[in-house]
């Protein structure tokens, strides 16, 4: 008998448990719109132009060595993400009171946030949006801070219930934090509007809550990197403290190789520089310090104007092919004569559509269909194809007739 007897085996992941299922179907028509995983026309993974030359210059470089990153990171990768989401011009980096961490990517920004402020914040709660991204919980419970969640998206208007966000934080303790997704909210395509972030701001600060942003899709969302910063920066603007994890997952397709940022936002140098020693002791026992080739790419096409100019045009193809399959889907369903209003498809800005389908149509899409997306009706729009929409249109026809 092993010592091990009594484990118990662990359900899948509900997002990457979809492609295990994806993978163990043998249907010709199998599609995965489950993980957020950008894909070509073609259905193909890409991987950017910029990077390839990136890791090709990196490759011709014989000076360069494979030895430890500091704690922190690379420094080049930390100082150009902190411009990247704050603003070449931002006030905030000019007086040195931002500190930026390169991590495993968003994920990885989100977890070293999070046990930094169970260790140094007088407040251990964190209000997340409901819904959200299904690891928000599970990152922050683990990191040791205290979950609850906030009123987001309202089913029946498949919009932001704003009043019910505004009377959820408006009721949260003094200090508590919350958890905003910078842009392209995840799983529900639902953004405030600029009017409705500069409200949040009001009354974030007024109650001295704690903003963490988590940014996974700048510049995926609009095509614009300026844009999908704008509520980060209306918060920094303010003078106020707040935190923000970066992900270049989506938007340089780095997926793997797992490369993101934390930085925090101070009041002044002194107090970053602080927060950045005691940012090292949470990272040392956790994975001693980050990878290195990511985080090289993605300083190498920063640093570079044309390699820079060269990213932005090929982002830009990314976020209006993802625009592009809003509309193609939309007009499949409008042609078929669909019963319901599709038009939050088009109206939902980023990588996932949230359909409004409950889990037995899903599961009946999967079943007849071999289309895959997670039980909550969440699929990814980067996944779909000019020849793959009207398999999906048939699908969700049948599902709701
Ligand atoms: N936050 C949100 C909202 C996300 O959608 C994702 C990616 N699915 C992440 C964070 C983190 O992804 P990664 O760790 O791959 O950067």
């Amino acid at each position: 008998n092993s010592v091990f007897e009594h484990v118990v085996r662990a359900p899948e992941d509900p997002i990457l448990g979809v492609t295990v299922a994806y993978n163990k179907d043998s249907s010709p028509l199998k599609l995965n719109l489950g993980v957020g995983a950008y894909r070509t026309e073609e259905g193909k993974p890409l991987v950017l132009n910029v990077v390839r030359r990136a890791e090709q210059m990196l490759l011709n470089d014989s000076s360069r060595v494979k030895e430890y990153l500091p704690i922190v990171g690379l420094a080049d990768f930390n100082k150009l993400s902190a411009k990247l989401i704050l603003g070449a011009d931002s006030p905030a980096i000019q007086e040195n009171r931002v500190t930026t961490v390169q991590c495993l990517s968003g994920t990885g920004s989100l977890r070293v946030g999070g046990e930094f402020l169970a260790r140094h914040y007088h407040q251990r709660t964190i209000y997340i949006p409901l819904p959200t991204w299904g690891n928000h919980p599970k990152v922050f419970t683990i990191a040791g801070l205290s979950v609850k969640t906030y009123r987001y998206y309202d089913p029946v208007t498949r919009g932001l219930n704003f009043q019910g966000l505004l009377e959820d934080l408006g009721s949260a303790p003094s200090g508590a934090i919350v958890l905003l997704h910078a842009c392209a909210h995840n799983p529900t395509g639902v953004d405030p509007t600029p009017q409705q972030w500069e409200q949040i701001r009001q009354l974030i600060r007024s109650k001295a809550l704690l903003p963490f942003f988590d940014s996974a899709y700048q510049g995926f969302a609009s095509g614009n990197l300026d844009a999908d910063a704008h509520s980060v920066r209306l918060f920094v603007a303010d003078g106020g403290e707040c935190f923000v994890a970066q992900s270049y997952a989506k938007n340089m397709g780095l997926y793997g190789e797992r490369v993101g940022a934390l930085s925090i936002v101070c009041k002044s140098a002194d107090v970053a520089s602080r927060v950045e020693s005691q940012l090292k002791l949470v990272i040392r026992p956790m994975y001693s310090n980050p990878p290195i080739h990511g985080a090289s790419i993605v300083a190498t096409i920063l640093k570079d104007r044309n390699m820079f100019q060269e990213w932005t045009i090929e982002l830009k193809a990314m976020a209006d092919r993802i625009i592009n399959m809003r509309q193609q889907l939309f007009d499949a369903l409008r042609s078929r004569g669909t019963p319901g209003d599709w038009s939050h498809i088009i109206k939902q800005i980023g990588m996932f559509t949230f359909t409004g389908l409950n889990s037995e149509q899903v599961a009946f899409i999967t079943k007849e269909y071999h289309i895959y997306m997670t039980s909550d009706g969440r699929i990814s729009m980067a996944g779909l194809s000019s020849r793959t929409v009207p398999h999906l249109a048939d699908a969700i026809h049948a599902a709701v007739t």
